[in-house]
Order: C-alpha cells, then structure tokens, then sequence
C-alpha cells in the first residue's frame, strides 16, 4: 500500500507564490487519486508487494502489458509528486552554492543562463507535464506523469510540475508567471542533497 505522504510545511506556507487553496487541492486531491489508482492497480498482485515506486517506474517494461499505462501514469504521479513537495520550501530561493552550483556554472555558463533555460523549457512544454533537472545537468522534459526514472534511467535531481492543477486557481493560464514564482520557492537545499548523494 502506498501512501500520501505529509508535507513538511502548512499548505499556507508557500504565499504569495503559491496560495494555501492550490496546495491543498493538489496535495490532498490530486496526489492523493494517484495514490489511490496506483494501490488499486496493484490490488491481489502479490508478485508486486514489494516493490517501491521507483522500482515500477524503473522496471515499468517488465510489468505486464495490462497494468503498464496505469502504474506509468500513477506510479509517476505519486512519485513525482512526493519530490514535487520536498522541492519547495518557505525558505527556499536564490542559488544552490556549493559542487551543485559549480556544476550547473560549469555546464550553463552562469546560474542566470540555467535559469533561463529551466524556464524556456518548463513554458514549452505542450499540454501537461513536467521540467527536470538530471543528475549529469540535462534539462529534459515528460509528458504526463512520466518519469525520469522510466524515461531517463536516473532520477531527477530537480522538478517542476507544469500541469495546469498545479497553478491555474493563481495564476489562470499564465504558466510563465507561475515559473518565475516558483524560483523563488525552490529549496536548494534539497537539490543539493541529492546531487552530492548522486556522485
Ligand atoms: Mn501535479
């Protein structure tokens, strides 16, 4: 059984960039009817039991052919999202510092030229889906709930979700006013974690 996991922050935490009514929504509804399709997806498959999100996303060819579109659509709702979560913080913004920065100077030329190319791409993306960050300092892009973990074979070090669920109550169709908000709630702190445990 999977689970909806707490968030670290109260839904209102994240104003002005993102108002308490969108958490809530995204959190308790949105993620939750992932959590909810995927655990019934998996319902009286035993074979499956233990198997950790990550694992589904990244074996999805071996799942059988019947159950593979679900579980790729709600087992990368739930785990993109559980990211998703930890990715923001009250505290959050500004830059990364430390290896990470250097490594996204080294690739990009300047924070500002990375920034610039995380939001171009995060507002190109057609339709629903999300912007990422790799471990080798990629910028890729899905779309839907998919993975990383399925489409790139490494999980990201960083996401944005860019479904409409996500920023529409605030900011209506206005994606790239979402993004530029966003930056100012990233927790780097988390990103960074994840870089140095990926080397
Ligand atoms: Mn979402």
């Amino acid at each position: 059984m999977f689970l909806l996991p707490d968030l670290s922050y109260e839904y209102d935490a994240l104003g002005p960039y993102i108002s308490s009514d969108i958490m809530e929504l995204h959190h308790k509804k949105h993620h939750q009817a992932y959590v909810d399709k995927l655990n019934a997806a998996l319902e009286g498959r035993s074979e499956f039991a233990d198997w950790t999100v990550e694992r589904l996303l990244s074996e999805l060819s071996a799942l059988p052919e019947e159950l593979r579109t679900t579980v790729r659509n709600n087992a990368g709702g739930h785990y993109n999202h559980s990211l998703f979560w930890q990715w923001l913080s009250p505290n959050g913004g500004g830059q990364p510092g430390g290896e990470l920065e250097q490594a996204i100077v080294a690739r990009y030329g300047t924070f500002q030229e990375f920034v610039d190319n995380f939001t171009t791409q995060a507002s190109g993306v057609f339709g629903s889906g999300w912007v990422w960050l790799q471990p080798n300092m990629d910028i890729i892009t899905t779309p839907n709930q998919d993975s990383p973990l399925t489409t790139d074979g490494e999980a990201p070090l960083l996401g944005l979700d860019v479904w409409e669920h996500a920023y529409y109550l605030d900011y209506k169709n206005r994606r790239p006013e979402y993004i530029e908000a966003w930056w100012n709630i990233v927790n780097w702190d988390f990103v960074r974690e994840r870089y140095e445990k990926s080397l």
